[in-house]
């Protein structure tokens, strides 16, 4: 290993030989801090997930990424990858090295014969949906469409379209994504659908919603740029006026429940299948606290605020605070503790752990969900 003194300075040491060995080999882009787009490649979704890494490098392809994870390796910096830069914990930053998925490794393409679609890993889902439309395609993604593919695959990852045809990881043949006919049908037959509720006079706002502008709507809600945490539940039943019981003096919280996304096709997989641990589960409760003070009281203040809804809305079943479920991608903390890593996955635990051991025993992909190798 090279140790890096000047490390936590933010300097890279440009003498070091497996540095310099790097960038001889290295077809993509190297952003240090004093590079003009240092500033901009650091930035991610949430203000508070910003670290000022030592170096961000933006790979071109798989042997770009090969020889990034290498020199993390030997130089002993942290290392973590970044896909559509959306976790608040910072789970996609480093104070390190970063791997940049986002500037090379995000185009979508489509075989409409095969119907898959091959998508880089640091795509985000936008520009999936608006490929796959042009040859009349849609396939399970997120319902906010600046999110990233990576990461929203890697915990399962669902959307409008999980209860008929089951979540996105349940969809991906490993480097490909299966895709879905897009129809869900004209307007007359979905006011038919919703009659019953029509039939009560509300303000009807019905139309046509072209898929991938519905994954954009509510984009807004969420821009890029403040500072966010956020932490999901999942519950049996759930009331509104629970938001009510939360202090929002410095902070916004914003609670979605739209539907049920892990039922349908999604129960089809067996549990055991995937990672995702979640199938069947009656609802699933996305918090999201953001503020924009960036001192230290105000992000504790959202924690706080966060953890407050969260846990009355698992405790409105009689279930004790501290072991509720949640959706994994929902969960924003940085670390894990080994009780809510097993709750998380539970009965698959064991066997990502045995995978963690095989391929990373060194734990150098320590970010978020820290498996501990078996
Ligand atoms: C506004 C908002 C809306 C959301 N809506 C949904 C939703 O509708 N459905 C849903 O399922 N989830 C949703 N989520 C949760 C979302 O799935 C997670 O936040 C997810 O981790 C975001 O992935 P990312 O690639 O954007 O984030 P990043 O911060 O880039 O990555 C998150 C983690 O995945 C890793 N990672 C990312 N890409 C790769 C890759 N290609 N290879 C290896 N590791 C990678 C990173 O290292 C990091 O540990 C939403 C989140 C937000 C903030």
């Amino acid at each position: 290993m090279i140790l890096h003194p000047t490390f936590k300075e933010n300097s890279v040491i440009f003498s070091s030989p497996s540095l310099q060995s790097f960038k001889d080999q290295f077809m993509g882009d190297i952003v240090t801090p004093d590079h003009p787009d240092y500033e901009v490649a650091i930035q991610r979704w949430a203000k508070n997930a910003v670290r000022r890494a030592n170096i961000v490098v933006f790979v071109k392809d798989a042997n770009d990424a090969s020889l990034a994870v290498k020199y993390a390796r030997e130089s002993g910096l942290p290392l973590a990858i970044r896909g559509g830069g959306h976790n608040p914990a910072g789970a996609s930053s480093s104070e390190g090295i970063v791997v940049d998925l986002s500037r090379y490794v995000n185009e979508c393409c489509v075989d409409p014969g095969k119907r898959l679609a091959y998508v880089g890993g640091g795509a985000v889902w936008k520009t999936v949906d608006e490929t796959a439309i042009e040859y009349g395609l849609a396939t399970a993604g997120g319902t906010i469409n600046h999110t990233g593919v990576g990461g929203l695959t890697l915990g399962g990852g669902f959307g409008w379209l999980a209860a008929a045809h089951g979540l996105v990881v349940d969809n991906l043949i490993q480097p490909h994504i299966y895709m879905i006919p897009f129809h869900n049908g004209p307007v007359e037959e979905g006011r038919k659908v919703f009659k019953a509720f029509l039939d009560l006079c509300p303000v009807d706002t019905t139309g046509e919603v072209q898929y991938e502008q519905m994954n954009g709507l509510q984009n807004d809600k969420v821009p890029h740029g403040r500072d966010y945490y956020f932490e999901g539940v999942v519950q049996k039943r759930y009331s509104a006026s629970i938001a009510k019981k939360v202090d929002n003096n410095l902070i916004e919280v914003e609670i979605t429940d739209f539907y049920s996304p892990f039922q349908g096709k999604v129960n089809s997989v067996a549990d055991n299948a995937m990672a995702f641990n979640l199938r069947g589960a009656e609802s699933n409760i996305f918090t999201i606290t953001a503020w924009d003070d960036d001192s230290q009281e105000a992000a504790a203040r959202g924690k706080e605020a966060t953890y407050a809804v969260t846990d009355t809305v698992s405790s409105s079943e009689g279930r004790i605070v501290g072991s509720k479920r949640s959706y994994g991608n929902y969960i924003g903390d940085e670390k894990l503790n080994a009780e809510r890593l097993k709750r998380t996955f539970g009965d698959n635990y064991p066997r990502l752990q045995q995978i963690k051991k095989k391929y990373d025993p060194d734990v150098l992909f320590s970010k978020w969900f820290q498996i501990v190798p078996a």
